[in-house]
């Protein structure tokens, strides 16, 4: 049991409530109790990629995402911004910021599917922006440092993320580079055993509250693909000013950063892994940060698809409701159909990449489709909402303004397209 030897493994304060197999049946049995919304789910055990211990773990985060998150979600989403601090700190004492990070850093050492049971649920948080944010802390920011990182970098910056004691970003795109990841300029020079970095990020997720980074920089004048390292940079030191937070059309709760810097200087030993290597980690990062996404998506457009169930059920038009009409539910059942087409995708890429095998086509594949059936259900289901749709009020109209993200961010569609030509060789030789 894989769950247990993680969760035995870990010697840290009392404090931290980790999820244990042993608390199963404590979570199914208290979540009766809950609300309604937090009732243990009737889940079949015989599923194609989660155990009981997936579902355990899924039932025991939706607890705290109905106790913790969901109620206060209005309220961030017009702040523009959630508290990174307490609700990391909250998710990090359960376990669920490290679910496939080692046990010796604070993670619970679980396979990959675990994390996609993760992102899945988070997917019932009512918003986009709050779910990203976690999945930038989790699954975009630490993999490669988790995977090739110094015992010391580990210990400053890996364990206490899992723990929800730092927030970390991401930074790699910039202000002239984001499709093409090969272009940024941000260059770090190296001065005595220091890099004294200028530059700038954009587009950071949770970056004017994050206390460290995981920045691609130019650490040399080589080819592209062999001049980029990772750094660990925290986001304290003098020079680095967050210029602006961007006013975006979405994901309204999760602030989003430019980030300056000017002279920056940190020490060379904040480099993960071999320099130069920083392009090549970076894609591999992302492997794991599409199929997140990926995930996390599906469980939203389950949820719309039900919402405009439920809506179209009880609204009438012309004597009957919205639903009967038979446009309205061949349209939801042909959504459905896609979104456990793409489901079972993610499960079978899952299952391959745990064992071990290149997945960058497939995942690749399921990003795309994801952005497309994201895009095409949100229209479609907001269209049956009437004017209620088009309201700020209904999950739909959040769900149609921040999944368009899916179609842009972390690769957009054209950048898979590429990625799976490339793989079909069927890119024009040059
Ligand atoms: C809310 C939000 C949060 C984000 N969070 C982060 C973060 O935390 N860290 C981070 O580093 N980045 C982050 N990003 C950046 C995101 O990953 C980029 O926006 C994305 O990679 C696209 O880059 P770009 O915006 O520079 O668009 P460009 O690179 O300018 O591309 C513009 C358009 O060109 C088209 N295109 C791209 N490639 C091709 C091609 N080969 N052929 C034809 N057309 C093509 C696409 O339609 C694309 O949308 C975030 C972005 C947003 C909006």
């Amino acid at each position: 049991m894989a769950l247990y030897r993680g969760a035995l493994r870990m010697h840290f304060g009392a404090s931290r409530h980790f999820f244990t197999p042993a608390a199963l049946h404590q979570t199914r049995q208290s979540s009766e109790n809950v609300s309604s919304k937090s009732k243990a789910r009737a889940e079949p055990v015989d599923h194609v990629l989660y155990t009981q211990e997936h579902f355990a773990l899924k039932d025991s985060l939706r607890k705290l995402i109905d106790q913790e998150i969901n109620p206060y979600v209005d309220k961030w989403e017009e702040e523009g911004q959630f508290p990174a601090h307490k609700i990391f700190k909250i998710l990090g004492n359960a376990g669920f910021l490290g679910v496939t990070k080692p046990v010796e850093y604070g993670g619970l050492g679980l396979d990959f599917s675990y994390s996609v049971a993760v992102a899945e649920e988070l997917g019932n948080i009512n918003c986009g922006g709050i779910p990203m944010a976690i999945g930038v802390q989790s699954d975009m920011a630490t993999p490669a440092l988790a995977r090739f990182g110094s015992e010391e970098l580990k210990k400053e910056f890996l364990l206490p993320s899992i723990m929800g004691d730092k927030v970390a970003c991401l930074g790699v795109s910039e202000v002239g580079a984001g499709s093409d990841v090969a272009s940024i300029k941000t260059k770090a020079v190296r001065e005595g055993d220091d890099f004294v970095i200028n530059g700038g990020k954009m587009w950071t997720t949770t970056g004017t509250q994050a206390d460290w980074m995981c920045l691609l920089a130019n650490t040399s004048d080589g080819p592209p693909h062999r001049n980029k390292s990772l750094i660990c940079l925290p986001m304290n030191l003098p020079g680095i000013h967050i210029a602006r937070k961007i006013d975006k059309l979405g994901m309204r709760s999760s602030d989003t950063a430019e980030v300056s810097f000017e002279d920056v200087r940190v020490p060379c030993k904040n480099v993960i892994g071999q320099e130069g290597m920083g392009f090549t980690y970076q894609m591999l990062q992302f492997q794991e940060e599409r199929l997140w996404g990926v995930a996390n998506i599906l469980t939203m457009m389950e949820k719309v698809v039900q919402e405009t169930v439920n809506y179209t059920r009880q609204r009438k038009i012309f004597q009957q409701p919205v639903l009967y009409h038979q446009v309205v539910h061949f349209r939801l059942a042909e959504l459905q159909t896609e979104i456990e087409l793409l489901r079972s995708l993610l499960y079978r890429c899952t299952e391959m990449y745990i064992k071990g095998n290149d997945v960058t086509k497939l995942a690749s594949m399921a990003k795309l489709k994801a952005g497309r059936l994201a895009r095409e259900l949100g229209d479609s289901c907001l269209q049956y909402w009437g004017g209620m749709g088009f309201t700020s009020d209904v999950l739909v109209s959040r769900f149609y303004r921040d999944s368009r993200l899916m179609s842009i961010g972390a690769g957009a569609d054209e950048v898979m397209l590429s990625i799976i030509c490339k793989y079909m060789d069927t890119l024009p030789r040059k």
